[in-house]
């Protein structure tokens, strides 16, 4: 079922999200829940979608960049599903990328992300998972897991200057992010 997708002032967004029980995963509700969250993300076109992000306070989220609309520089990611994850900063380096979300709407802004993490979780069928992402997808999966924790990329902006709106970063800056996401995909290999 495609669900609301609560915008940034809605407390939903701001709840620190509770852990499934792995006993529970294979629960209608919480296989309900992952069908609701694929459906809704594809449905907006965004590059992922946390439980919190429709008003449920489970650590869970998804992820899927296929040919994005939104994002058509992101590099392709199969879709994930990742249940109570876990993220580990493998270098001390940081990528400073603009990062949009469909419950900040119009909106773009500049953060700092690790670009090499391992991430950690569990998938819909309850198997342990453990992969690394790197450049462009490692900025995605931690602004994923950042809603599980109540919080949205402007938290994580250093310069609140960078914001701007689609139309503005259409006309002003994607030219020059379209050049630097080439240059990380190089670097970083997605
Ligand atoms: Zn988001």
């Amino acid at each position: 079922m495609i669900r609301q997708i609560v915008q940034i002032g809605n407390p939903a967004l701001r709840e620190i999200a509770s852990r499934v029980e792995e006993g529970e995963i294979a629960s209608k509700k919480v296989q309900d829940l992952i069908d609701d969250l694929i459906e809704t993300m594809r449905h907006a076109n965004g590059a992922g979608l946390a439980a919190t992000q429709i008003a449920e306070p489970y650590r869970v989220c998804v992820i899927e960049v296929n040919k994005n609309p939104r994002y058509p520089y992101k590099p392709d990611i199969p879709l994930t599903v990742l249940i109570n994850p876990k993220v580990a900063f493998l270098t001390e380096e940081r990528i400073n990328v603009y990062e949009g979300c469909l419950s900040v709407p119009n909106l773009r802004g500049k953060v700092d992300r690790c670009p090499e993490v391992r991430i950690e979780g569990f998938d819909r069928d309850g198997q342990s998972l453990s992969f690394v992402a790197k450049g462009i997808s490692a900025g995605t999966f931690q602004h994923e897991l950042d809603h599980l924790d109540g919080l949205v990329f402007t938290d994580r902006m250093n310069d609140a200057s960078s914001l701007s709106t689609i139309d503005e970063f259409a006309a002003n800056y994607e030219e020059e992010f379209k050049q630097q996401v080439i240059s990380i995909v190089k670097n970083y290999g997605s």
